[in-house]
Parts: structure tokens; C-alpha cells; sequence
């Protein structure tokens, strides 16, 4: 059985507190590892160890840090076969999937290699008699990330590329579930001149992420995850005086208007809906058609799409549409949710209980589901479910159906699929999410803008990377300076008689 470690101090380090927990592989239910679990000492010396390298670091001029993301970039691209693997392996999402994981978090590092102008600060000149102001964007020190299963590239990446580029060290606490591309992009950090401690990867569950929110040294916390779990550490980490940043979970609905072309907004639901299992923040779990006649084609549409799908191990290359589900407590969780929306009224279209792949039969696999007629008040509509089913809300004019999301306690990402701008517009610039897509099913922000959503999608301030990011790690300092008169009007360097 393979033995996984933290990365502390430039290499690999086995844990010492002797608690493990189990690495799964979901396509076939086997253990394939054993992560430590990190104690309270090994964290508390590994955050020592930053905290004298981040000095050395946040020392060094912004153009060096960013040659280093520079070679990070390049390694990354070099590895891309192997940290898709890796990414795979793990979580069970397909091979294509987990580039696009990689490659999203790579498009990170990428605006960090501009770094430097970035940290330029402010300036006024003579903003008073002889006054000038400027405030320069300062590194705040040790900082902490936290991260979830279902990204296991994309997010790390997220959290340590602008952290470390604004001459921040960070301590980074991956998802126990999938934490081997985060030993690998530490690894290839270091290759790439990062130095010594400043990237600690300590592998732990809740003890040591307690540990991070109390511990005097860390400033700050980046975390993504579920919202329970993003409420309870934005909560602990403020009272603690630390500046945190922390996004939930999320309900992402599509509003599909009568004038939309149904077959470009059903190929979008599909993988939205179903790609990576549905194991994605941004993925559509909600359709919501305007009109019956567009939602009875709609489902006309959709049901031969959702039969098509192939679900499978990503070791059966590009014959399979997505994986299985990251444990066998979610898919029996997500089992359980489909039965209550079945208890509670809703039509389910399709089923996907009863999936089961021949010579997989212990994999944590789902078959897709595809209900109809759900409400708001249904179990279904109201938990974010994790899982390949997709929820149809019919609605009977747009203002229903934006009434719908607006008091939706989620807010991350939502779409309209229509054929007019006004009606774009409009929903663009009323809705109370904070990413929106036209036409277009997972609007995940490139990254030089920034990712966040609103409501219980995240809690705190400032959005993930993009200019926000360097705003979150740095902190301002303002300097109000004035020189008063002196050589050049004063002095006088002439042998003068005496008067
Ligand atoms: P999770 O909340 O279970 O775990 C996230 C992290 O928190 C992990 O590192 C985990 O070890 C830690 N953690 C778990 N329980 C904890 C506890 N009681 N105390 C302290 N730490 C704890 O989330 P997950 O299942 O890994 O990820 C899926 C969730 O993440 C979904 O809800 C999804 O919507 C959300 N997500 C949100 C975004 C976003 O940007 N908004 C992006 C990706 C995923």
C-alpha cells in the first residue's frame, strides 16, 4: 500500500502523528493510499519554517518570483500528462477533464507571471503643499489554503500561485480525498526555484485545519469547499483576526427561453449537468424552461442525450462521457436525494440508481437521472446534490423563473439561453449571482478576471484569483511623505565672511 506525505521544506516528509486515512480509487472502491493526517506539532513547525522562509522571499524582487511561476508554467505544461493522471487517478474524472483541471489552474500561474505590475501600488503627486501619497501592496506573511476533492489541480493551483507570487509562504491543506497532485505541483514548484519552505503541503482533516485557523501566524485563509464547512471557517478564522476568504457550494441554474435554440441549450445542459459526475461548483443541476411547450421539447431533447451518456473508469480513454462519484457515502447520498424527490412528486425521466458497470461493480459509479416537475420546496431543489441528475423546474414567463434564482440561497453561477439581448441584458444585470453566462453553460471567469459567487456560495471578501487575488494577499500600506526645504534652497557651500 502506498504511503503518501506532506511537503515540507522542500521535500517529501512522512507524517509522524501516526493517523492515516484511506485514498481511494472510486472507479474500483479499492484503497490505493494512505495519506497522513498531520498533527498539531508537525503544522505548527512546518508554519515556523515558512514564516523564516517567507522573509528571504517577500525580500526578493517581484520580477525574480515571477521567473519562477515562469519555469512553474513551463513544468506544468511539460507534466501535463502526468498531473492529468494524477487528477484522475484520484478523483475518477476523465483524462480530457482532468487537463481542462490542470490547464485552468496553469491559466493562474499564467497572470501570475505578470506579478509585478500588478504590486505597483499608488501614487500621488503633491497631493498636498509639498505632500505626497503613496501606498505600496505589502506580502502579509504565512497564509493558509484550504481545498476541495473536485479540483484537485485547478484550486491549489488557485490558492498557491497568487499567495506565493505576491512573496507570500503558504501552507496548503488539500482535500484528504485527493491530495497526490498537490505533493507533484509542490514538487515541481521547488524545480522551478521555488525556495525551501515556502510551499508546505501537510496533508490533514479537521484537527489540522483548526490548528491552521488558530494558529497567531497565519494572516490568512483562502478556502473552497462546502458552504457548512466555508460558513464555519470564515467564522473561526475572522473571530481570529485573520483575513478570510471562503466559497461554499453552490445550485446553478439555466433558464431556457422559448426563443432559444433547445438543442444548443440541451447539448449545454448535458455537459453542464453531467460532466465530471456533477461534481463540479459551476455545474448546472437546474434547468429552468420558460413555457410548457419549451419545456415539454426541452425534456424531448435532453432524454435521448441523457440515455447516450457512457459512464466509466477514465482508464477506457475517450469512450467514456465521466466517472464515478468520489466516495461510496456520496453516492449512496446522492442515491437517497433522487428517492426523496421520487417520494416528494417529482417525475423522474430517468433513473440512475440501479447503474452498475460490468467488472466495476464496487466503483462509486452513478448513472445519470433527470427529473421533471420539480419544486422549490422538494429536497432535490433545495440541497446542492454532487451527482450526475439534473433537476427541470418548469416556469411560465421570465420573471418566474428569475424570481426562482433570486431567492435561491445559493448564488455562484447561473445561465439564460435566448435568442434576445434585452432579455440577456436584463437578466445579466438583475440577477444576484456572481457569474452569469449568455448562451453559455459554465461561466467560469478566465483567469485575469476573478471567480466568486454571491449569497452562501461565499463568504467573505474579494473574489479568487485575477486582480482580486492580489489584492487579498497583499495588504496596503499608505505613506503620506513631506520634505521640507533644504539643499537646494537653503544650503549654502560658498566660504562665507562673517556677517
Ligand atoms: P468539504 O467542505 O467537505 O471539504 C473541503 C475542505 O475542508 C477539505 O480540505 C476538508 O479536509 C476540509 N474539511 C472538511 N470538513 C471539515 C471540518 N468539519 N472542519 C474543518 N475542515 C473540514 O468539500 P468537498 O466535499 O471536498 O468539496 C465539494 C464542495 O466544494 C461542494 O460543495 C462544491 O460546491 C464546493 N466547491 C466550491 C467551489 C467554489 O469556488 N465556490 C469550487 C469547488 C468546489
Amino acid at each position: 500500500m502506498q504511503e503518501l506525505t506532506h511537503y515540507i521544506n522542500g521535500e517529501m516528509v512522512k507524517g509522524t502523528s501516526g493517523r492515516f486515512t484511506d485514498v481511494y480509487n472510486p472507479a474500483t472502491g479499492e484503497v490505493q493510499a494512505k495519506v497522513p493526517l498531520a498533527s498539531i506539532e508537525e503544522l505548527t513547525k512546518a508554519i515556523e519554517d515558512a514564516a523564516e522562509a517567507q522573509v528571504a522571499w517577500a525580500a526578493t524582487n517581484p520580477q525574480r518570483r515571477a521567473r519562477v511561476m515562469m519555469k512553474f508554467g513551463a513544468l506544468i505544461n511539460e507534466h501535463m500528462e502526468e498531473l492529468a493522471e494524477l487528477v484522475s487517478k484520484e478523483h475518477g474524472k476523465t483524462i480530457p477533464d482532468a487537463k481542462g483541471d490542470v490547464q485552468r489552474g496553469l491559466e493562474v500561474v499564467e497572470v501570475c507571471m505578470g506579478a509585478p505590475s500588478m504590486l505597483k501600488g499608488e501614487y500621488m503627486d503633491n497631493g498636498g503643499p509639498g505632500i505626497d501619497l503613496y501606498a505600496m501592496r505589502q506580502a502579509l506573511g504565512v497564509v493558509a489554503g484550504i481545498t476541495p476533492f473536485n479540483f484537485p489541480a485547478m484550486i491549489p493551483l488557485w490558492k498557491m500561485a497568487p499567495a506565493i507570487a505576491c512573496g507570500n509562504a503558504m501552507i496548503l491543506k488539500p482535500s484528504e480525498r485527493c491530495p497526490s497532485t498537490s505533493l507533484r505541483l509542490a514538487e515541481l514548484l521547488t524545480e522551478a526555484g521555488l525556495p525551501k519552505g515556502v510551499l508546505q503541503v501537510i496533508n490533514g482533516d479537521k484537527e489540522v485545519v483548526d490548528g491552521i485557523l488558530d494558529n497567531e501566524t497565519i494572516q490568512a485563509v483562502g478556502f473552497v469547499g462546502s458552504t457548512p464547512i466555508a460558513q464555519y471557517i470564515y467564522g473561526r478564522a475572522a473571530t481570529n483576526g485573520k483575513r478570510a476568504q471562503c466559497f461554499g457550494g453552490a445550485k446553478n441554474h439555466m433558464i431556457i427561453m422559448p426563443d432559444a435554440d433547445l438543442d444548443k441549450a440541451a447539448d449545454a445542459l448535458i455537459g453542464a449537468g453531467y460532466g465530471a459526475a456533477g461534481e463540479r461548483c459551476m455545474a448546472i443541476s437546474v434547468a429552468v424552461p420558460v413555457g410548457q411547450e419549451t419545456a415539454d421539447k426541452l425534456i424531448e431533447k435532453l432524454v435521448p442525450r441523457v440515455e447516450a451518456l457512457k459512464v466509466g473508469p477514465y482508464t477506457a480513454g475517450d469512450d467514456v462521457d465521466y466517472g464515478p462519484v468520489i466516495t461510496a457515502a456520496s453516492k449512496e447520498r446522492i442515491n437517497k436525494l433522487i428517492t426523496s424527490g421520487v417520494e416528494q412528486g417529482a417525475d423522474l425521466v430517468i433513473d440512475g440508481r440501479d447503474f452498475s458497470l460490468q467488472g466495476y461493480e464496487n466503483g462509486f459509479f452513478c448513472g445519470p437521472s433527470l427529473f421533471d416537475n420539480v419544486t422549490p420546496d422538494m429536497e432535490i431543489y433545495k440541497e446542492e446534490i454532487f451527482g450526475p441528475v439534473l433537476s427541470t423546474v418548469r416556469t411560465e414567463t421570465y420573471e418566474e423563473a428569475l424570481d426562482l434564482i433570486m431567492t435561491n440561497n445559493y448564488g455562484n453561477g447561473t445561465a439564460i439561453y435566448t435568442a434576445d439581448g434585452d432579455t440577456a441584458r436584463d437578466f445579466a444585470h438583475r440577477v444576484n449571482v456572481g457569474m452569469v453566462g449568455i448562451n453559455f453553460p459554465i461561466p467560469v471567469p478566465l483567469s485575469y478576471f476573478s471567480f466568486g459567487g454571491w449569497k452562501k456560495s461565499a463568504f467573505g471578501d474579494l473574489n479568487q484569483y485575477g486582480p482580486d487575488a492580489f489584492k487579498f494577499y497583499t495588504k496596503t500600506k499608505t505613506v503620506t511623505a513631506r520634505w521640507f526645504s533644504g539643499i537646494k534652497d537653503g544650503a549654502a557651500l560658498n566660504f562665507k565672511a562673517m556677517d
